[in-house]
């Protein structure tokens, strides 16, 4: 079994991809397992080059500062030759229909004429992700669930026309981590695009914005420390962050307050005592930018003999080798 997750540099790893990703992927790793920092996911929509370079070498460096182990984490671009081949062979495998009824496509880009074929064909090239590793299992939230759905039917099409080449992949529903929510907006989920909004808490943050971000949360009125996600949504949000930090319930965590000042100075110890250590040591990394290379050079290796005996394979039965 290999499970191959991903994150996108599409912003500063906040505290949600942590708590609900990327400290799981570190604690529960398998020896298989794989990990990759998606930067050509990252430009189906404008972005700037300077600051993706930036957020891919961030992000590379707070993985590794989490605890994933440098074998098994790579940079999706340093694969860029032969995930662009395998990329094509499978656009070639196809049909326009499959790729437009993508839900996310649909919604962010379908009949706006400036909307980036990209956008169209991402998932196409998120199957390259996967079947080049030769990934069985691709955890993944609902939204994603029909990329990977179309990573399987183009696999078993490309099998069935030329030759048994790719493992099937399956999607797995991941383990129920803590949704975290924006800490200024509990109705909507701490996303790291949303850079704008004073609720979303960084990695990299330094304990003073990280205190500041949590006195400023925004919870109601009643300042009676209570589990209640549905009637209170930003206290719960803050009692789940403190659970998850302290590995416990939210219920236990109302113990831990009595007044909602008391609540978020709690909160805001226990994320700054989580962050810590992988604040410090992806600084570390990324201040050294030799090592970091060196690493990140060793992880492309690795990920890239993982690939080459399909590639090839692939080429051959498609008639291009
Ligand atoms: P974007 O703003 O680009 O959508 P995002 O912050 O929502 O980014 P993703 O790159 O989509 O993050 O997801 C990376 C991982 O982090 C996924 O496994 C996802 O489930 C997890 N994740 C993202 N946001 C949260 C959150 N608020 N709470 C818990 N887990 C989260």
């Amino acid at each position: 079994m290999t499970r191959l997750s991903g994150i996108t540099p599409s912003g500063h790893v906040q505290l949600g991809n942590y708590l609900g990703a990327v400290r799981r992927w570190a604690a529960e790793r398998e020896p298989a397992d794989l990990f990759f920092v998606s930067d050509l996911h990252a430009m189906t929509t404008s972005h700037r080059p300077q600051r993706l370079r930036a957020l891919t070498r961030e992000q590379f460096a707070v993985l590794l500062a989490a605890g994933i182990d440098p074998d098994s984490l790579f940079v999706q671009s340093d694969l860029a030759g032969e995930l662009g081949t395998l990329n094509w062979i499978l656009e070639c495998t196809c049909s326009y229909g499959e790729a437009a009824r993508m839900v996310q496509f649909k919604e962010r880009g379908a009949g706006q004429e400036s909307a980036r074929v990209g956008l169209l064909t991402y998932p196409v090239l998120m199957a390259a992700d996967i079947l080049l590793q030769g990934a069985t299992e691709v955890p993944v939230g609902s939204d994603q669930d029909q990329h990977v759905e179309l990573a399987r039917t183009l696999a078993r099409r490309f099998n069935a026309n030329y030759g048994d080449v790719f493992a099937v992949p399956e999607a797995v529903v991941p383990k129920t981590a803590a949704r975290i929510r924006d800490l200024a907006d509990p109705a909507r989920k701490m996303e790291k695009s949303n850079q704008q909004s004073p609720g979303v808490v960084f990695v990299l943050d330094e304990p003073d914005a990280i205190r500041r971000k949590f006195r400023r949360a925004v919870t109601d009125g009643l300042d009676e420390v209570r589990y209640d996600p549905d009637g209170r949504p930003g206290v719960a949000n803050l009692l789940e962050i403190l659970a998850a930090c302290n590995d416990t319930s939210p219920y236990t965590a109302t113990e831990s307050a009595s007044t909602y000042a008391e609540l978020k100075e709690a909160v805001a110890d226990a994320v700054i005592e989580e962050l810590r250590p992988v604040r410090e040591r992806a600084r570390e990394l990324l201040d050294d930018a030799a090592e970091l290379d060196r690493i990140r050079a060793h992880g492309a290796k690795r990920a890239s003999e993982r690939a080459q005996p399909r590639l090839q394979a692939a080429l051959r039965v498609t008639g291009l080798r």
